[in-house]
């Protein structure tokens, strides 16, 4: 039986080399960046204005007050996307608004709240308080220099980066191309939602959960049929899936019984077993393969089982294979809420759920086959073979945001 970082490294040693492609930047968000990304332009573009008001010369307004203003000449507007054509001499000012560039000449803005406009003297304005050099400008390059690093190559492109990337202009970004991942089931047990039991049955709920892990990892998951406990069956179903995928992904049928096909039916379509067991809980009869340079993930049919192992070795392993350099889960410090043991020789990752003063919660039984504790986790600790972790202890969470 393997240990999880053993595994996890055959995982990653197997993943094919990314393969790139070109999306518009509309497209790019949660995609994984192949390539790093210099600026090509200052950010500010220019100097510009934070404020509406008056475009000045500091040092003409040095004395301003509500009583007695400084009077300035207005010697025009300038509007966003617009220029200046003149320059801003000593005594006047120009109207100037968010975004506006910096005429020549002024070195502040006076905000609009801080002036007033004479009607019977509209030419010129009112300067009711003082600015220093710089006040309410905006400076080319403050944000961003030219030529400096907007993005990394493996980074996963968020909200932020790709508002970031459209801010300097660029309209298409090279990135990993996606996993098309199969999802299938077997199990002779098993009815689609949706469809009356007959005694015996349950409702498949493996492939849900799954393709939206999938959706969360940047791979497009792709469901395939249930498949009954029957050798040929599942050989059948195994060729027909890696056909159009990249990767499968199953769920069930790889503990010990007669019933459990997926590694021979695997075998049988030539595929190489890379190991079969890793020393976790729950979870431990996880199957990896390889189909030439496509991979197969089996993961035991227990729903919290399938879960876990897949955010554990899966997750990464699809994210490597866009080309991202960060793979495991996102660790975050807490402290739980309440002690939790693991009476077995396996460690244990236990559902928990972390509150927002960063408690840490158990969810409840934590067999494999109890559902309910998976809905309200939103994270995982790692709990060592026969020990407690007491209540108030320090504890990395393994968090997942779906
Ligand atoms: P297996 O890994 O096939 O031995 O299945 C272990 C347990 O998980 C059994 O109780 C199965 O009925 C259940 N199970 C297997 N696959 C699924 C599935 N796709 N959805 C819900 N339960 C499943
Ligand atoms: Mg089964």
């Amino acid at each position: 039986m393997l240990e999880l970082e053993e595994a996890l490294t055959r995982v990653l040693a197997a993943v094919p080399t990314p393969r790139n492609e070109g999306v518009s930047l509309s497209d790019a968000w949660g995609r994984v960046l192949a390539e790093p990304i210099y600026s090509p332009t200052d950010l500010p573009i220019f100097d510009n204005s934070a404020m509406d008001g008056y475009a000045v010369r500091a040092a003409d307004v040095v004395s301003a007050q509500p009583a007695p203003p400084v009077r300035l000449r207005l010697a025009g507007k300038v509007a966003a996307g617009e220029t200046f054509p003149g320059k801003v001499t000593g005594g006047t000012c120009v109207r100037i608004f968010t975004g506006s560039p910096l005429p020549a000449g002024a070195d502040a803005v006076v905000m609009q709240e801080d002036t007033r406009v004479d009607p019977n003297a509209p030419g010129a304005v009112l300067i009711l308080a003082p600015v220093g050099p710089g006040a309410n400008v905006r400076y080319r390059g403050e944000d961003v220099r030219h030529g400096s690093t907007l993005a990394e190559a493996g980074e996963v492109l968020s909200v932020g980066r790709i508002g970031l990337l459209a801010a300097a202009g660029l309209a298409r970004v090279q990135v990993g191309r996606q996993p098309v991942v199969g999802l299938l089931a077997t199990g002779s047990e098993l009815i689609e939602p949706g469809r009356s039991l007959a005694p015996g049955q349950i409702y498949e709920s493996n492939r849900t959960g799954l393709a939206a892990l999938l959706k969360c990892a940047g791979a497009v998951p792709k469901p395939f049929p249930i498949i009954a406990d029957v050798l040929a069956g599942t050989s059948l179903a195994l060729a027909e899936a890696f056909d159009p995928c990249d990767v499968v992904v199953t769920s069930g049928g790889v503990s010990v019984g007669e019933t459990d096909l997926l590694k021979g039916a695997f075998q049988h379509i030539g595929g190489k077993l890379e190991f079969w067991q890793v020393a976790i809980k729950p979870g431990r009869p996880f199957v990896f393969g390889r189909y030439g340079e496509k991979l197969l993930f089996g993961l035991p049919g227990n729903p919290a089982s399938a879960l876990v192992t897949f955010l554990l070795l899966v997750r990464p392993a699809l994210l490597r294979w866009q080309g991202a350099t960060s793979v495991a889960l996102p660790a975050h410090p807490g402290v739980l809420a309440e002690p939790l043991t693991n009476q077995g020789e396996r460690r244990h990752f236990m559902r928990v759920n972390v509150d927002s003063a960063g408690k840490v919660h158990s969810t409840g039984l934590q067999a494999s086959h109890v559902l309910s504790s998976l809905a309200a986790a939103n994270g995982l600790v790692d709990v060592p073979a026969h020990a407690t972790l007491a209540a108030g202890s320090a504890v990395s969470v393994l968090r997942w945001e779906y």
